[in-house]
């Protein structure tokens, strides 16, 4: 089995062949963006390069960038655990083209790495092209020898890529891989296509045009190539297996929290498990790159990451702080590859201990406020939404774990009680930092921290910068 260390060597490798300069992967925080919160794709510390603000010794590169899609515009968050491709941190494995080669070369490269290299079946790969790409589409059919029912033409956003209302922009040509007609699911485009059968592997951007105030206004003078792919989900489809936690990295975590908390990633407990593993990258990489938790900004989208796992830590039955125990195995699987997981493996551990000291304070007080709210109801019962609040405001306890505690005894959250709670808090709290005077930018923070407060913390959807590829 080619391990994933091996595969992402083998892509960087294969591209620096080509004549590809090797480009270390960018720090998670974004240097000189302050609209992104992480960094989410590949090319975004190329931005400037594309744009032509910032040239570089070289006019091809290659790299496996730290990605985290925990808020904004690419949230993930609510997808971790219970899809079998969304992390909250991934890599991603990308070739860019500044000005160099285009369409014909990055498909051709795709191809063979693919098909030659890593040797996948022809057969179970398909393309997508934006509908009105010709171009990509006979580029498919001449280079790959796709038969035309698998080059599939979209008309959506999905295929159409933009840095943002002004600046490059231009169709994409995604690569998925069908893992068979066992897993339910259907082709890219179809009606089923969320499904695990068809899984989108690799998105190459030809970026042609340039776009002010979201409109076309002409042609780049120097197109670009722009690519991304997960190395976890490449990593599954070349282990054979058709779900990213069962691939060596996330085996090797699961494996260890199993072993900590006594318990089987099986049945009810998969989910938690695989929180866990992908929540402990995530805070052992951001750390790593100088987050720390907070009350706001970043630090505070990374303590809700942590608290989300140690909550799934609490429902596997941990007794004591359970984190920090797992970063010897995240550094023993990553450590090599990304050095300052090594340099920063005292930090993440005392981090994660002390948040998770934190946490479980928390945790036992309101679940005490829990027990005496609820000691007078009977099974069946309803918690008024207020009192949902007020442990989730005054607490910290967080919304789901009240619904989980409740459902434990037979009763249930008004849920709409809640909502209405935290939307006239969100209100009283808008109107004084309005008054407040500061500045924009804070504001925009304002607004994240405000958003993934939210107990699902779905992240803002406001004005991040664009990122992804
Ligand atoms: P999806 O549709 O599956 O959410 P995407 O279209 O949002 O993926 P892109 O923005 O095109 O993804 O990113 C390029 C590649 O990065 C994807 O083809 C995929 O392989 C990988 N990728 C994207 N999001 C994630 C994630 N949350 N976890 C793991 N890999 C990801
Ligand atoms: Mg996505
Ligand atoms: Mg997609
Ligand atoms: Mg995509």
């Amino acid at each position: 089995m080619t391990s994933t260390n091996d595969i992402r060597r083998g892509f960087l490798d294969y591209f620096e062949k080509n004549g590809h300069a090797r480009v270390q992967s960018a720090p998670l925080v974004p240097h000189n963006d302050p609209t992104l919160m992480f960094v989410n794709a590949g090319m975004v510390p190329f931005k400037n390069v594309f744009t032509g603000l910032e040239s570089r010794p070289y006019s091809t590169a290659v790299s496996s960038q730290k990605c985290v899609r925990a808020g904004g515009k690419h949230n993930d968050l609510d997808n971790v655990g219970y899809t079998a491709r969304h992390h909250t941190f991934f890599e991603m494995l990308g070739n860019f083209s500044f000005g160099d080669y285009f369409k014909e070369q990055a498909i051709l490269h795709a191809w063979t790495l693919l098909t030659k290299e890593w040797g996948l079946p022809a057969d179970r790969l398909t393309a997508t092209v934006y509908h009105t790409d010709d171009q990509a589409f006979d580029l498919w059919k001449k280079i790959a020898g796709l038969p035309e029912e698998r080059i599939i033409r979209i008309a959506t956003k999905d295929n159409f890529w933009a840095m943002g209302s002004d600046g490059p922009c231009g169709p994409c040509s995604e690569i998925f891989y069908d893992h068979g007609d066992h897993i339910p699911g259907g082709p890219p485009g179809s009606p089923d296509e969320d499904g695990d059968r068809f899984v989108e592997i690799w998105n190459l951007v030809f970026m042609q045009f340039l776009q002010e105030n979201d409109e076309i206004v002409g042609d780049l003078p120097k197109p670009s190539i722009d690519t991304g792919m997960g190395l976890e989900r490449v990593a599954a489809v070349l282990q054979g297996v058709t779900d990213n936690y069962d691939t060596d990295t996330f085996k090797a975590l699961i494996a260890a929290s199993e072993a900590l908390t006594h318990t089987r990633a099986e049945g009810e407990q998969q989910a938690s498990h695989r929180v866990i593993a992908d929540h402990l990258r995530a805070s052992g990489f951001l750390v790593a790159d100088g987050v720390l938790p907070a009350n706001e900004g970043r630090g505070y989208v990374l303590r809700r990451i942590m608290r989300r796992a140690m909550r799934h830590a609490h429902i596997l039955g941990a007794k004591d702080p359970l984190m920090h125990r797992l970063v010897p195995s995240l550094v023993s699987e990553m450590g090599a590859a990304f050095p300052e997981l090594v340099r920063a493996q005292p930090l993440i551990e005392a981090t994660l201990e002390q948040e998770e000291t934190r946490f479980r304070q928390t945790l036992s007080n309101g679940l005490r406020l829990l027990d005496e709210a609820t000691a007078s109801m009977g099974e069946g019962g309803t918690l008024p939404g207020a009192t949902a609040f007020k442990l989730y405001d005054t607490y910290g306890f967080p919304y789901d774990l009240t619904e989980d505690a409740l459902r434990a005894r037979g009763m249930s959250v008004d849920r709409t009680g809640f909502d209405a709670a935290m939307a006239e808090q969100k209100a009283a709290a808008r109107a004084a930092w309005k008054g407040s005077g500061e500045k924009a930018s804070d504001e925009l923070w304002y607004d994240l921290a405000e958003e993934v407060g939210a107990t699902e913390f779905t992240g803002y959807n406001g004005t991040e910068g664009e990122g992804a590829v």
